[in-house]
């Protein structure tokens, strides 16, 4: 039901969810499963190609060496992935499999492991490793845990599809190009770019990489902001009888950190390495000294021997935010449960974003959420009003720092 502006009809419980990523976008899904109202507002169009969520592809690794809480978590996650498929009424998840290359004498015990938390897993001796992916070179010494039930996620295909089901339910209201300015979490409001002021019962903030200029400056300053230069391939005809079967290669064992995304459903290769981040001001900070996609691309011949450099069709950079204290991703609560702000990370952000926007739901439904494992999302930073984190800043105000940080303010800037 709508009231007469348009907005949802007074008394029905309204979320405000600012950013359509993935993050914001599930959120917003699972909000309204739960019966609330939900206006959706995005600086760019819906869904945002600019977004750090809007790439071709995105690994659903469930395997997470040392750390059980998040395999854990990634078990969660990627069940929720196939309910999506079913409700968004999409195929996105591509069960190419998985690779975690380790020592050999780790992976045994990691694929314990995995199967404890409940999914499959078998391990490659090293012999067994380069016999069966001969494209592939990994270290010496190094097999590998073969996780066989996940894969590749289709990201643009996900935004996409839960734009649709969105723009479908009449609880939820989609306003794209609609750049958020400021945020007042007492009054549970935020301004857009036109002035103009909502309010909801509820706010999420989800705004990614772009987190720092919306957030009081006890929060922004403890994020880092994060570039990070993925690399495009095409392997050629002849080749890629070879790349269908060849699984995600999250963990290669190479200590400068390769990865790669294998080519799927019209997919192309992408490379890609922790070597290739680096730590910017804000996401719009321009780079003067930008390397070629080819020498890029030729230092993957350690993983991709035959790897030639016009294989390569485009590099892209996207970027993600850290947090100072838990160096991953940060879940704040700026105002009694009611207003929160979630600053997805690196890595495998994407994958957890159905479990982050079933535990952000259930939060703003006022039932505690069931732990997920993952830290920042079961231990939300709690900085209340009046709480230093959240004073509202006066002088220098949010449009002010979008500003400053190059943040674009005008319609459908990427
Ligand atoms: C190189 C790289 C590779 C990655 N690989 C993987 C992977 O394989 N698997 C995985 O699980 N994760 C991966 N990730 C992480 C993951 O993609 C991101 O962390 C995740 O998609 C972030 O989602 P989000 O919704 O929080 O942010 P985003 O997708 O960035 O969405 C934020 C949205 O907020 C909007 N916005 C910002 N400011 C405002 C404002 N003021 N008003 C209105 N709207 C605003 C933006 O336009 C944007 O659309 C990778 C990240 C990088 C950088």
């Amino acid at each position: 039901m709508r009231g007469t502006n348009g907005g949802p009809a007074r008394g029905d419980p309204h979320t405000l969810v600012v950013g359509g990523g993935s993050v914001g976008l599930l959120t917003a899904v699972e909000c309204v499963r739960a019966g609330q109202h939900v206006t959706v507002l995005e600086r760019g169009p819906l869904p945002h190609p600019g977004s750090s969520s809007h790439d071709r592809h995105r690994v659903m690794r469930a395997l997470h060496p040392h750390d059980a809480g998040a395999t854990r978590a990634a078990v969660t996650a990627h069940g929720l992935w196939r309910e999506l498929e079913s409700l968004l009424d999409a195929r996105f998840l591509y069960r190419t499999g998985v690779l975690t290359a380790l020592p050999a004498g780790e992976t045994a015990s990691a694929a314990a492991g995995l199967t404890r938390a409940g999914l499959p897993a078998q391990v490659l001796a090293p012999r067994q490793l380069a016999e069966t992916y001969g494209h592939l070179a990994f270290p010496a010494g190094f097999g590998a845990v073969l996780e066989e039930d996940t894969g590749v996620l289709l990201a643009d295909r996900v935004l996409g599809a839960a734009v649709r089901w969105l723009g479908a339910q009449p609880r939820a209201r989609l306003l794209p190009h609609t750049t958020v300015t400021a945020v007042d979490a007492a009054a549970r409001a935020v301004t857009v770019e036109d002035g103009r002021t909502l309010r909801g019962d509820r706010v999420l903030l989800a705004t990614g990489a772009w987190s720092r200029a919306l957030l009081p400056p006890a929060l922004a300053g403890r994020l880092t902001v994060h570039r990070q230069t993925m690399v495009y391939c095409d392997p050629p005809p002849r080749e890629r009888e070879r790349w269908r079967g060849t699984p995600a290669v999250p963990a290669s064992g190479i200590p400068w950190g390769a990865w790669l995304v294998p080519p799927v459903a019209g997919t192309p290769l992408k490379l890609s390495t922790d070597a290739f981040r680096r730590v910017v001001a804000e996401p719009g900070a321009p780079e003067p000294d930008q390397t070629p996609a080819g020498d890029l691309a030729s230092r993957f011949t350690e993983l991709v021997p035959g790897l030639r450099p016009e294989w390569v069709v485009g590099t892209r950079d996207c970027h993600y935010v850290t947090d100072g204290t838990s160096g991953g991703a940060l879940l704040a609560d700026l105002g009694g449960g009611a207003v929160l702000a979630h600053c997805a990370c690196g890595g495998g952000a994407f994958k957890f974003a159905p479990l982050t926007a079933r535990t952000l739901a259930s939060r703003f439904g006022g039932v505690p959420p069931a732990p997920t494992g993952l830290r920042p999302l079961d231990h939300p930073v709690a900085a209340g009003p009046g709480d230093p984190a959240t004073t509202p800043t006066t002088q220098e105000t949010t449009r002010d720092r979008l500003q400053r940080q190059n943040v674009p303010q005008h319609r459908g800037g990427a």
